[in-house]
């Protein structure tokens, strides 16, 4: 018997058939459900949102990893807070140049789950290189000066416990942490369903850093069938990757090359007049 699970907000309603509810728990900071669906593999929720079906996450881990990535070029310690299903650190995880993969995620009772029902997910968290934190991000970045080479921001949207995520603040403690040379990219929700949010972080972002833009995700199973990833640095044109998948990593990887890199900074002229590019 299928039934359906519906994210609704902003006037809209995201709907994906379930076959069943493998698990559910109300943790200290959100509600945590995972289900089988119909079509789409697993599913996962927080305070009910979608954060991932198993059909389409490859797109969203890929960007999210490698659009900082490539951007630096050549990066050696990183970063992500959030992530705590693990897939941008399994994307992460392929590049055999990271020397330190570290994740901060709030929630420790994500990362269990994920280990649990999402192994394709949570197979990120085996890399020996990889340590976690249990600490809320925006506290744990006050206490790293000058470290990182990537930052990466996989967060919830700002409802929740993700809301010190998105503040201004929070983007001026981002380039304290990084190195000469640094990258962050941050979960940057999607223009057609949080304007004022988009508008907001990328404004947050332009304060603290000289360069800064905005890429598009096609992810057909977030509500308006899009996310977006900022990317920010001091010393790079983000949209030029500064290096390239080698043919390895190439063959493997299922949304992400050097052409995409450039065209998903490319932006309709709604989103540019926006974001004031
Ligand atoms: N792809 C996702 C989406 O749909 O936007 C994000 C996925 S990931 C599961 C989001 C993670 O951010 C969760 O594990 C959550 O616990 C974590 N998170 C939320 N607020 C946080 C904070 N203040 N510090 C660190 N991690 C946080």
């Amino acid at each position: 018997m299928s039934s359906w699970v519906t994210e609704t907000g902003n006037g809209y309603g995201q709907t994906i058939e379930v076959t069943g509810k493998l698990f559910s728990l109300q943790s200290r900071y959100q509600k945590i459900e995972i289900y089988e669906t119909a079509n789409l593999g697993r599913l996962l929720l927080l305070d009910g949102i979608i954060q991932l079906t198993y059909h389409d996450e490859f797109a969203y881990q890929e960007m999210m990893a490698n659009l900082p990535y490539y951007a630096h070029g050549d990066p050696e310690r990183i970063l992500v807070i959030g992530g705590g299903d693990g897939g941008v650190l399994r994307e992460l995880a392929r590049h055999p140049q990271v020397k330190v993969l570290d994740l901060c995620d709030i929630d420790e009772e994500v990362i269990k789950a994920a280990k649990r029902f999402l192994p394709e997910m949570a197979c990120g968290f085996d890399d020996p290189r990889v340590t976690v934190h249990i600490a809320d991000g925006s506290e744990f970045i006050r206490q790293r000066r000058g470290y990182y080479d990537v930052i990466i921001v996989d967060s919830t949207d700002p409802g929740g416990p993700g809301a010190p995520l998105f503040s201004a603040r929070f983007y001026a403690d981002l380039k304290k942490a990084l190195r000469p040379g640094g990258v962050v990219g941050t979960q940057a929700e999607s223009p057609w369903l949080l304007p004022d949010v988009v508008r907001n972080l990328c404004r947050a972002a332009r304060d603290n850093f000289k360069f800064v833009d905005y890429a598009a995700i096609s992810v057909p199973t977030y509500p308006t069938g899009m996310i977006g990833c900022c990317v920010a640095s001091d010393s790079r044109n983000v949209s030029e990757a500064a290096s390239v998948p080698e043919a390895e990593l190439a063959a493997v990887l299922r949304y992400y090359s050097p052409e995409v890199h450039r065209a998903a900074f490319a932006k309709p002229e709604f989103v540019r007049r926006m974001l004031e590019f």
